[in-house]
């Protein structure tokens, strides 16, 4: 028989697969997704007969936290997590002022091997349930100062979300749920590297989630380079995807762009950025790419990456330059669980 993931079900698929009247499987929601406990024992409000039954029968908690790292400049969180299977996967938190953002794994390791990304180096391992991604999330919170507004989410830590659709529409589900963490779709963003048919399955969802996309070149045959899903779903295709997907939901989306010095930050690549984003609505989010070890790109100057966003605005475009955080504890995508890695 397959094992019961007990965080990565609803109340009252909970109640269901453990043979519990319905109000038993919102207890035990409630205690996991609105209190964080994972702890059957601790579940005061059921008999400690039943309690001793339960936790022969189903698994309450996939991850443990291993290790947090937090910068001392900017306050940012790496924290690594543990799965059943040892493998490990990453989560970030990134305070700015009252509010915080949680950067979310969907995958151990990443399949797209993007060519400035820690994260695909280390190769592909498999996907995550909703269980292992809802249990970040719950983790995070128990690692922040009361006091913070409700964060942010944001699936852009390891793995491409699309690749695993299903366990990551399930998990913002979770995260919306009114008996759990209860947090807005509008406060959610999925970011993909433009997988058409991920992105075509997404417009059908009814609810307010934001779509990002990493772009991080305007032309065909450099993208290709840098982010091989090019290939397979090149500018003109991911182009008609979004224009289908604003037709249907009329909502704004982000792309991102991580600045390479030398490669994709001249005032050429700049145009051909503006010119593929002016056909939307969005924002651009300039990023600088963040140094790892071992993969031969430099991030642009200072000077560069302004005179970049500045070509941006002037011509009208909605465009942020990323202030980069967490550098001094390698918060770029795929870093700590590779340095842990390299260590042991
Ligand atoms: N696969 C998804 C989500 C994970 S990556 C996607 O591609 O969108 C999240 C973001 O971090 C992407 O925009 C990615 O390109 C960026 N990124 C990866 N490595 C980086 C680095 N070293 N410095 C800055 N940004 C990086």
């Amino acid at each position: 028989m397959d094992e019961i993931l007990i965080t990565r079900l609803f109340p009252e698929e909970i109640s269901e697969q453990l043979g519990l009247e319905p109000f038993r499987g919102r207890q035990i929601f409630r205690w996991i997704h609105e209190k964080h406990l994972f702890d059957i024992q601790k579940m005061t409000d059921l008999s400690k007969e039943l309690r001793n039954e339960l936790e022969n029968k189903a698994i309450f908690c996939q991850t443990e936290v291993l290790h947090v790292q937090e910068s001392s400049t900017s306050g940012t969180k790496k924290v690594l997590l543990q799965l059943r299977d040892h493998q490990t996967i990453e989560s970030v938190i990134i305070p700015h002022r009252r509010r915080v953002t949680f950067c979310l794994s969907t995958q151990v390791g990443c399949p797209l091997k993007c060519a400035f990304c820690a994260t695909g180096k280390a190769g592909f391992k498999r996907n995550l349930n909703a269980g292992e991604i809802i249990e970040q999330v719950l983790h995070l919170l128990s690692l922040i100062e009361l006091g913070h507004r409700t964060p942010n989410i944001v699936y852009m830590g390891m793995g491409e979300p699309f690749w695993n659709y299903d366990e990551v529409i399930r998990s913002i589900k979770l995260i919306m749920h009114p008996l759990g963490v209860n947090i807005g779709a509008r406060k959610i963003t999925v970011s993909t590297a433009g997988d058409v048919k991920g992105i075509q399955k997404f417009a059908e969802e009814n609810w307010q989630v934001r779509l990002s996309i990493s772009l991080h070149a305007g032309n065909d045959t450099l993208r290709s380079r840098l982010v091989p899903l090019n290939r397979k779903y090149p500018l003109d295709k991911l182009a008609e995807a979004l224009h289908q997907y604003q037709q249907k939901t009329d909502r704004m989306i982000t792309f991102e762009y991580v600045l390479l010095g030398g490669v994709n930050d001249s005032l050429k690549h700049a145009q051909e950025l503006f010119e593929y984003a002016k056909q939307f609505k969005c924002t651009v989010n300039l990023i600088p790419w963040n140094p790892v070890s071992d993969i031969s790109f430099y991030p642009p100057t200072q000077e560069t990456c302004e005179q970049f966003l500045q070509f941006l605005t002037q011509n009208g475009l909605n465009a942020t330059l990323r202030k980069e955080r967490g550098q001094d504890i390698n918060a770029a995508c795929g870093q700590l669980r590779r340095i842990v890695l390299i260590q042991e």
